[in-house]
């Protein structure tokens, strides 16, 4: 009987803990790899949904779009 009361209280914690566990799998905001690329003008990786987009590339801002093409 005692080791049985033991049962339930393993039993017991292994349940708690996945219910705690449950709230911190929530999914992330975008699904897949994010794909990084350099910046024409000073080779910084950014997201390339972030990314400026210029004639000669893609850029980090439109400041560095516009010094590196005029
Ligand atoms: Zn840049």
């Amino acid at each position: 009987m005692k080791y049985l009361a033991l049962l339930f209280i393993v039993l017991g914690g292994i349940w708690w803990i996945r219910q705690q566990r449950k709230p911190d799998q929530a999914p992330p905001k975008k699904t897949g790899p994010q794909v990084m690329v350099p910046c024409g003008h000073c080779s910084m990786h950014i997201p390339h949904d972030d990314a400026i987009r210029g004639t000669h590339g893609v850029y980090c801002s439109t400041a560095h779009r516009d010094s590196h093409e005029g």
